[in-house]
């Protein structure tokens, strides 16, 4: 017996067995030749996948927050005007961040389940000049997405900068940075970038860049200094060593295995795939009965599933059922509703087996739970949306 369970939170997802057996080929040097080329390559893939050929792209070691915190450090000095589009968990982090350092920050949300409209969001924009406007693609705590190139053409129109927390859609969501006039796309490597935890990945647009260097005061974070970065990314970039903080060398030789396999699909293709996976996690999720947090179709995500327990089902019944039945799933995130719900992750290296599976894994620990239904019903629904 294989002893597996299939991954599918909304990150870290199930990885590709190429990317785990570069992770796991011997350490080189920062500064070694194969090294130098691999991460110069990783840095020009990163532009392809963001669909930003004239962007500037930065990997880190950190996490996804590291990403939203270089923004806030880099693009943010006390006293400028951010407005937050808030769609749950990731939208009140970003606007507590930003505070720390010195925004002022206005947050404009929806209910849980629904999101700002782009009447309101132009509403909001009116009222004051922003420096930048935040928004998140995909908020994991609801699995509800976003208008992001509706909401970064009002931020041009009113000449504030777009960053959008892209962790739970990049290279899984429809995203065209350049297209959509986007200023800061940021992700993390666990999500569906498809390489394990410890990358955060983003890429600026040269108009941002440009907001940067016209800085009064310093970076107040040391580690997080573009000023630092940006040396560092060049010289990567035109196959030179270069130094400031040492980069994740075995994480950095997945990123570029996974960002060749994810061109290699090619991102149209990679757009429908998700839509696919979406679709059938859904239509599965439906035919039991079970509802999303999200409250239209239209504003649900492509890349995860959020879905309420049924009555009387709790995730302490629920979770480890479903794990033992073959997969792993999330509990809920959003504080105001955390043990109503709970999320699946259909991204990256999924595949519609996978999805299958975790629908009959669904339905073998609803039954366990007594939840009274159609057996089969869900992958039936699913196997019809493929078929
Ligand atoms: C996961 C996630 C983050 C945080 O990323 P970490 O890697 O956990 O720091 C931020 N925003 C969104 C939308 C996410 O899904």
């Amino acid at each position: 017996m294989k002893n597996r369970t299939l991954l599918m939170i909304p990150g870290p997802i199930e990885f590709e067995p190429a990317v785990l057996a570069a992770m796991g080929a011997p350490t080189s040097s920062h500064v070694a030749v194969d090294f130098i080329e691999t991460f110069g390559q990783a840095l020009e893939r990163l532009r392809s996948v963001f669909l930003c050929e004239d962007g500037q792209p930065f990997v880190l070691a950190g996490s996804g927050t590291l990403a939203m915190d270089a923004v806030g450090a880099n693009l943010v000095e006390t006293g400028d005007r951010v407005l937050v589009v808030n769609t749950g968990y990731f939208g009140d982090r970003y606007a507590a961040l930003l505070s720390r350092y010195g925004a002022q920050v206005t947050q404009i949300s929806a209910p849980i389940g629904a999101r700002p409209s782009l009447d309101e969001i132009d509403d909001a924009l009116k009222k004051a000049a922003y420096k930048l406007v935040t928004v998140t693609h995909v908020d994991t705590s609801t699995g509800v997405i976003t208008d992001v190139q509706g909401i970064a053409n009002l931020a041009a129109h009113y000449g504030a900068l777009s960053v959008v927390d892209g962790v739970c859609s990049i290279a899984g969501e429809a995203l065209h940075m350049s297209d959509w006039g986007i200023d800061v796309a940021l992700t993390a490597s666990q999500k569906a970038i498809g390489v394990p935890p410890g990358l955060a990945l983003f890429v600026v647009s040269p108009k941002a860049m440009k907001v940067f260097a016209e800085r009064k005061t310093p970076v107040a974070n040391y580690y997080a200094d573009w000023n630092s970065w940006l040396p560092v990314m060049r010289a990567y970039e035109a196959r030179q060593p270069s130094y400031f903080a040492t980069p994740a060398v075995n994480l950095i030789e997945a990123l570029n295995v996974s960002l060749r396999q994810i061109l290699d699909e090619g991102m149209p293709a990679r757009f429908e795939r998700h839509r696919l996976l979406s679709a059938a996690c859904k239509a599965g999720a439906a035919a039991l009965g079970l509802k999303q947090i999200a409250l239209k179709p239209e504003w649900a995500a492509n890349t995860m599933t959020a879905l309420r327990y049924p009555e009387g089902i709790s995730g302490a019944d629920f979770l480890p059922r479903v794990a033992r039945a073959g997969a792993y799933l999330a509990g809920g995130l959003h504080p105001a509703i955390k043990n109503e719900y709970f999320r699946i992750g259909h991204m990256g290296a999924a595949k519609i087996g996978d999805v299958l599976t975790t629908i009959g894994a669904v339905e073998v620990a609803l039954a366990q739970c007594d939840y009274r239904f159609e057996l089969g019903a869900g992958v039936a629904a699913a196997q019809a949306v493929v078929l």
